[in-house]
């Protein structure tokens, strides 16, 4: 890195002024985005690529892990449950007849309420909603900093193809995965260079198009490094450009092996356009959640989850991991919720990182219209209108 700096003095227009702006189009980013809105707030959604999902689409991570706890109850409900079905509006899933409307409920306790699903259904499904519900898009637009003033938000600075412009909102939602915009507002994040290199792809060839879902074995495996691995960091570009060229690297390996194994036609068919990293940087929070509180009742719980690797296992997520501490108008959303690193696991997948932004985005509407500190905001209206909105927040 070179020693020098420059400093940079210009004007930045601010183009327009929301009460609610949540910045990062994942499937995170799209449940705030939907719940704000939806409770009358006026929204935008800010989108570094040209389409909504981010590894549930552009990532190619295609299956909406479950909303249920393994033992034929449903826990996570609302925007997440709308958006599994949505993923399924226009392609096929293998969601288990259990779980359909409609359908003999028996069964549900062996049969997890999960699906497989396709990117590109999903993509234009997430953003039909986005648009149905008056939420203003700004694709190709890229969080660069934030525009405080007395411990407040007042705005965000966007780079896209105007240039670098100001987006003013009373209140905000960090859907990036990786808090960027919690770090540049100063709140307290924890960071982890603990990724592995992934890619999930498709190839083709004689056996038919084939969904691959490589990740390196645990490092090292075995006490021996795993040839061409390491760890990488999600907050350091070097890293993150690595990681992409690793990542594609190892699915080339992949192809090559099928080659000589099993198919000689086969090729890369389509291969990720969002870099997969799992757990990157994150939020810490007034409360940071661990996998040891599983079945601890919080009075301030905005929502449940399963854990996906496992049946049993249901926990309440505290509003507290999800509110900023140092700003007043701040919720995270998604991968970057304070919790630990064990529990990062659990909640870091689809349908939890969903059920989180339908309470951030809530909680955002609220922080807009009353001026009220997130971390103040009424827990017990927050619960009320979450629940009326089809959320599920108690444990039985
Ligand atoms: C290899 C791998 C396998 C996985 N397997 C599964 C699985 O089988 N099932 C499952 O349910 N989950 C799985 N997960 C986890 C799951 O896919 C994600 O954690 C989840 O989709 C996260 O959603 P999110 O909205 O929080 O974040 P993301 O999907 O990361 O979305 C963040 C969005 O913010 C945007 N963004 C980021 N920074 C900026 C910025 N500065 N400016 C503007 N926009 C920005 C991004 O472009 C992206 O659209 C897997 C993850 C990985 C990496």
């Amino acid at each position: 890195m070179s020693a020098a700096a420059w400093t940079e003095t210009r004007q930045i227009p601010v183009e327009a002024e929301y009460d609610v702006c949540v910045v990062g189009g994942g499937v995170a980013g799209v449940a705030a985005a939907l719940a704000a809105a939806r409770e009358g707030a006026k929204t935008c959604l800010i989108e570094k690529e040209y389409a909504l999902g981010g590894l549930a689409t552009l990532g190619l991570i295609v299956i909406y892990l479950p909303l249920c706890d393994g033992r034929g109850r449903q826990v996570i409900s609302g925007i997440s449950e709308e958006l599994l079905l949505a993923g399924l509006k226009y392609g096929p899933g293998n969601l288990p007849d259990c779980w359909k409307k409609g359908f003999d409920p028996a069964g549900r306790n062996k049969a997890r309420y999960r699906t497989h699903y396709e990117a590109a259904p999903m993509m234009i499904a997430l953003e039909e909603l986005i648009l149905d519900a008056g939420v203003t898009v700004l694709y190709d637009t890229r969080f660069a900093g934030v525009h405080k003033e007395n411990g407040r938000i007042t705005g965000v600075i966007v780079e896209n193809k105007s240039g670098r412009i100001g987006i003013a909102a009373k209140a905000f939602v960090d859907a990036t995965g990786d808090a960027d915009v919690c770090f540049a507002a100063g709140e307290k994040t924890v960071s982890l260079d603990t990724n592995r290199r992934t890619g999930w792809y498709f190839s083709n060839g004689e056996k038919g198009v084939r969904l691959h879902g490589l990740t390196d074995p645990h490092f090292p495996l075995d006490g021996l490094p795993v040839p061409g691995s390491r760890f990488y960091a999600g907050d350091k570009h070097e890293d993150v450009t690595q990681h992409a060229i690793d990542g594609r690297r190892m699915i080339m390996e992949h192809v090559r092996m099928l080659r000589e194994t099993e198919d000689p036609s086969a090729y890369p068919l389509l291969i990720p356009a969002y870099d997969g990293m799992r757990m990157t940087r994150r939020l810490s929070g007034a409360y940071t959640l661990d996998e040891k509180e599983v079945f601890t009742d919080f009075p301030d719980s905005i929502g449940l989850t399963g854990d996906w690797r496992k049946p049993g296992p249901v926990f309440a997520v505290p509003w507290r991991t999800i509110a900023g501490t140092e700003n007043a108008n701040i919720a995270a959303a998604g991968r970057c919720i304070s919790v630990t690193t064990h529990m990062w696991d659990i909640t870091r997948v689809i349908p939890t990182a969903a059920m989180t932004g339908q309470a951030a985005g809530t909680g955002a509407a609220m922080c807009a219209r009353t001026g009220i500190a997130m971390s103040e905001l009424p827990v017990k209206k927050l619960q009320d209108t979450l629940k009326a909105n089809g959320m599920i927040i108690e444990k039985p």
